[in-house]
């Protein structure tokens, strides 16, 4: 049997793969097992933040390999705390809380704000405010978390205490905060998987203003949007508020599984021993990667981000079959004449790799991309959207 049966017949039915097997991969490129070579402009969904097998994120995670793999959290290990000051440091949260995943980093966030509301006000007020078309993880609570009703079919009952808001409208929040009692307010600064959906600057910060006037914790959902993608350091830096809590995951330890949640000043002492925990959390190959990974996105790449992604709309805004283009920074959403699905399968065939969001292309390319392969990469993109 070949690999696409094989997997078929092996492994869970959750995933509608390109027909692509990836064997090899140096920086933006990457290679099937005929040799063929694409432009990766997918980064595994955000996650390879440096590309495929970077020399410098590699040389970082291999050395931590020699030192130790794990520790469990009963014991001290520096690039946990190396990590954690460097984050800390860089976004004026206080404390960090360290996972697998973006799920797993939102379900803390969750926890937190349950926990900071029992503590101050006692029990009952544990409603969070999340977005219509956000997107918070797989798992029962982050799938309650998420807005969208298509991923709730066939998985009831969610976890209780979320509503959801429409997004962009300040008056829906204000009408959830009355009606129920709520902890905290969640929201993706551009909302990924709904469809690279920006929201408004007045709405984004109208919401943090009204949060902090309410007691409401502000969760900001950086899974995707984190780690130098939008072009700063987290995306909801380009406004003018400060979240009690951040999330982050996908691009953090450049390939690596990790989830971090960020606490401010209310919640950094919400959690105390035992209270909240991971086993696999903080692993220190995973946070040697995100030191790398945190300490290259300086005030030169993120410039570099910018001037990438500046070049990107002025190339695709107004093009032929282009109707709009959404999203911050290196992460782009392309609203085509032509189908997404015809458009993925054409780009593809002309050896570039390209996402698909809702009724969008979606491109989440690496910071470090070349030049000419990014120039080389859009104008397949635009020739295809155009036919
Ligand atoms: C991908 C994503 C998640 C879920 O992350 P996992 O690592 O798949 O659990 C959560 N929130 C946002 C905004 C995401 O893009």
């Amino acid at each position: 049997m070949d690999i696409k049966e094989l997997d078929k017949k092996y492994i869970a039915n959750t995933y509608a793969r390109f027909p692509v097997q990836i064997v090899k991969g140096k920086g933006s490129l990457v290679y099937n097992e005929n040799g063929k070579q694409y432009i990766d402009l997918g980064t595994g969904i955000a996650v390879n933040t440096f590309g495929f097998s970077d020399d410098i994120w590699k040389e970082a995670v291999s050395k931590q390999m020699d030192c130790f793999q794990h520790t469990s959290n009963l014991y001290y290990a520096a690039p946990c705390v190396e990590l954690a000051r460097i984050l800390c440091e860089r976004t004026g949260m206080k404390k960090v809380f360290y996972s697998n995943s973006g799920a797993e980093a939102n379900e803390c966030a969750i926890k937190a704000a349950r926990r900071y509301s029992e503590i101050k006000y006692g029990a009952g007020r544990y409603t969070i405010i999340t977005m219509k078309s956000g997107f918070h993880g797989r798992t029962l609570t982050t799938l309650a978390a998420t807005g969208q009703e298509a991923f709730h079919k066939d998985f009831l009952p969610l976890t209780e205490g979320f509503v959801y808001a429409e997004e962009n409208n300040l008056d829906d929040v204000k009408r959830l905060a009355d009606e129920n009692s709520c902890t905290a307010i969640m929201l993706e600064i551009v909302q990924g998987e709904g469809g690279v959906k920006n929201l408004d600057r007045d709405f984004i910060e109208g919401v943090a203003k009204f949060a902090a006037q309410r007691d409401l914790l502000l969760i900001i959902d950086e899974v995707q949007t984190g780690n130098g993608r939008s072009g700063k350091l987290y995306s909801y830096m380009h406004y003018d508020i400060q979240p009690d809590i951040v999330t982050t995951a996908k691009g953090i330890a450049g390939g690596l599984p990790m989830g971090v949640t960020m606490l401010g000043e209310k919640v950094e002492n919400v959690y105390d021993p035992g209270s909240h925990g991971s086993t696999f959390g903080g692993n220190p190959v995973c946070c040697a990667g995100a030191i790398s990974i945190i300490n290259r996105i300086d005030d030169a790449l993120l410039t570099s981000v910018t001037e990438k992604a500046d070049y990107i709309r002025q190339q695709l805004v107004g093009a032929p079959g282009i109707k709009s283009v959404s999203g911050l920074g290196l992460m782009v959403g392309i609203e085509t004449v032509r189908p997404t699905s015809e458009v993925v399968a054409e780009c593809r065939e002309k050896g570039v790799l390209v996402l698909t969001a809702k009724n969008k292309v979606r491109l989440l390319p690496a910071l470090n991309i070349p030049k000419d392969q990014l120039e080389q990469a859009i104008a397949v993109i635009k020739e295809v959207c155009g036919a």
